[in-house]
């Protein structure tokens, strides 16, 4: 499992002010403390925004884009002039993911999922959530969390990753978690103070500021708790209650009015895409774009298992930061999922029931054990394997051999593919490090395909080690 590293631990503090003299007056909202400058909040956004891209898919769909983005921009219009930074350059995309989420970065960068404008009733809902990030952009939220000490945490994985001993704390050089991105979590204090002020920039661009009391409402009925927006946006009590309460306060700016035809029009667009694929199978794919992807959505790519022999030629590789360099077949590609590399022939790999299957190939990986010994610590990676993969079945014992000129033990398990229902074998060879990790090898290939053998000795024996 990847590493929650809490950058800081923060208190909270209570920044809203009610105001009791005046039943009809809007909540006025204060910023909280903050050490840093505007200029560290739109540095942060940036670096975050970065990583983010790299790991998500965007859906590359200029007449969405640019709709949500005039959506955004007639929000961003909205913000009270005390809250507005015209530093922040505040800009939207859609990320090609079916989870009903969203997420904004310090100064300005926000990302709304696909699934997110799927699941809305209305432009005004998806524009509730919406208003409800940039509000906390607007509020500084993230380094205010940041002075305060409380958890700004970077979540590795986007999805958090399935829990193996694989990568994991101290991993150190090799295997730097290739998914680290910043996420926030929020307090329920500036959750609801998001929620107030997301409801007077809903009211001033012409919303109706209960829309985003509405849209918490669909995100529950349609399971957007778990992992999704309201985990990530913890709901304070009487959430809904709260803000309809904010909106009698409010007067919507009906000369802003939207004719939200073009919302259903967007919908109608994005269906046609078919579903998109959950941000834990964009994570177990380990690539954004797959190949000959142009419409933005993940095709039903299940491997076929039929594959071309493994090229003559081969390429030397450098994996794991530089840590580990191998030879491999020159027609195979390598395909990064989390803390592992695998290199696989064309048509050998895809997803199937949501999991990233690989027919034939070779795969590397640093392990985490609990064990010293070399035996009992592969022993663990098997046990770890074989968690939730009734068919995997050791075959045989562990037998001696070398890896990158050091001792190694040499395992062979067998299986049923999940996605071809053919039985294979797969080769497992370990060896640990000099900080004690395991690393390790697999290869896979059907069992009565035994013309990967020869490719899978050679790049056993070009694999070198820098640890
Ligand atoms: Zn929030």
């Amino acid at each position: 499992m990847f590493k929650r590293q809490t950058l800081i631990v923060w208190l909270t503090l209570v920044a809203i002010t009610m105001m009791p003299f005046s039943a009809l007056a809007q909540t006025q909202i204060k910023y909280h403390s903050n050490k840093y400058s505007v200029q560290d909040d739109i540095k942060l956004g940036r670096q975050a925004a970065q990583e983010a891209e790299s790991q998500f898919p965007l859906l590359r769909d200029e007449t969405v884009r640019s709709y949500v983005e005039g959506v955004g921009r007639r929000l961003v219009a909205a913000i009270p002039p005390e809250f507005q930074h015209p530093e922040f350059q505040y800009y939207f995309k859609v990320v090609n993911a079916r989870d009903i989420n969203a997420f904004a970065l310090p100064g300005g960068p926000m990302y709304v999922n696909r699934g997110m404008i799927e699941a809305a009733r209305s432009e005004g809902e998806m524009a509730g959530v919406m208003a409800h990030e940039i509000s906390h952009v607007a509020l500084r939220h993230g380094t205010a969390q940041a002075t305060k000490g409380q958890k700004y945490s970077i979540l590795g994985g986007i999805a958090g990753i399935a829990g193996t001993i694989l990568g994991g704390p101290g991993v150190g050089q090799l295997a730097q978690a290739p998914f680290a991105v910043y996420l926030l979590k929020f307090s329920r204090e500036y959750e609801t103070e998001a929620d107030v002020l997301g409801a007077q920039i809903m009211a001033r661009a012409g919303y109706d500021p209960r829309d985003l009391a509405n849209m918490f409402r669909t995100i529950e009925q349609q399971g957007g708790g778990g992992g999704g927006f309201l985990s990530d946006h913890p709901s304070p009590t009487d959430r809904y209650a709260r803000i309809n309460r904010e909106a009698q306060m409010l007067r919507v700016n009906t000369a802003a009015n939207r004719d939200s035809r073009d919302f259903a029009r967007i919908q109608e667009r994005l269906r046609g895409y078919g579903s998109a694929p959950t941000m834990a199978e964009i994570q177990r794919s380990g690539q954004r774009y797959p190949v000959g992807e142009q419409t933005g959505n993940l095709p039903d790519n299940a491997p076929t298992g039929r594959v071309s022999y493994p090229s003559n030629r081969y390429q030397s590789v450098s994996i794991f930061n530089g840590g580990v360099s191998v030879s491999v077949p020159s027609n195979w590609r390598q395909v990064n999922e989390g803390n592992s590399v695998w290199f696989v022939p064309e048509g050998a790999y895809g997803t199937y029931n949501g999991q990233a299957v690989y027919t034939h190939g070779a795969s590397f990986g640093v392990g985490q054990t609990n064990s010293r010994n070399l035996q009992s610590a592969t022993q663990e990676l098997i046990n770890s394997f074989a968690q939730g993969n009734n068919n995997l079945r050791t075959s045989g014992g562990y037998q001696r051999t070398t890896l990158a000129g050091r001792q190694a033990l040499w395992t062979t398990l067998t299986n049923i593919n999940e996605a071809t229902g053919r039985p294979e074998n797969i080769r497992l060879i370990t060896t640990q490090l000099r900080n004690g990790q395991l690393f390790y090898m697999i290869a896979v290939a059907p069992q009565n395909e035994r013309g990967f053998d020869t490719a899978f000795d050679q790049i056993l024996r070009s694999v070198r080690i820098n640890d």
